[in-house]
């Protein structure tokens, strides 16, 4: 569909093709099949929990180093303190933790889960690159991806072969 390879999108996580359009129920089941299979694979769930903790470690740790700019300050002549700046910081703190949150997330998505899905879909027999993701023509299988040139079949025998061992 589009000419940009949607390997990784770095605002919002591409599962596959835009032109593969399943169905609610397919969609639930390759994302269930996608979650059974990287609960065997402990590494991913760590690697995915570390990322997405990072922006909350990140933020714990920002408001123990600057304290001072989220405590409003009263001082004996005027007891009643100025509550702008610290509404101020406040929101600016919590926008931009908001930001990194979502961006840490797709990341995580990104080099753990994504995999998964599309493992899922090509056990369902979706002709898709597994690389980038793109629908494959359904004549040709075996020829390598028109968008990034990856071979399809290797791809199966790898996804299929080393990283399918239950250990
Ligand atoms: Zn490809």
């Amino acid at each position: 569909m589009g000419t940009l390879c949607p390997t990784m999108n770095l605002l919002w996580p591409v599962f596959h093709d835009p032109s593969y359009k399943p169905s609610l129920s397919e969609r639930l089941g390759f994302h269930w099949q996608a979650n059974l299979r990287m609960l065997r694979h402990p590494k991913d769930i760590a690697l995915f929990s570390l990322i997405s903790f990072a922006p909350l470690l990140l933020l714990v740790s920002f408001m123990r180093l600057f304290p001072d700019l989220f405590r409003a300050v009263s001082t004996p002549t005027n007891p009643v303190p100025n509550m702008a700046p610290l509404l101020f910081t406040t929101l600016v703190t919590f926008v931009v933790f908001l930001v990194l949150q979502h961006l840490a997330f797709v990341l995580a998505i990104n080099l753990t889960y994504l995999d998964h899905v599309r493992s899922a879909l090509l056990d369902r027999g979706i002709p898709l690159c597994p690389r980038c993701a793109q629908l494959l023509p359904p004549d040709t299988p075996d020829a390598g991806c028109p968008e990034c040139g990856h071979s399809p079949s290797l791809a199966t025998m790898n996804d299929s072969g080393s990283r399918d061992v239950d250990v």
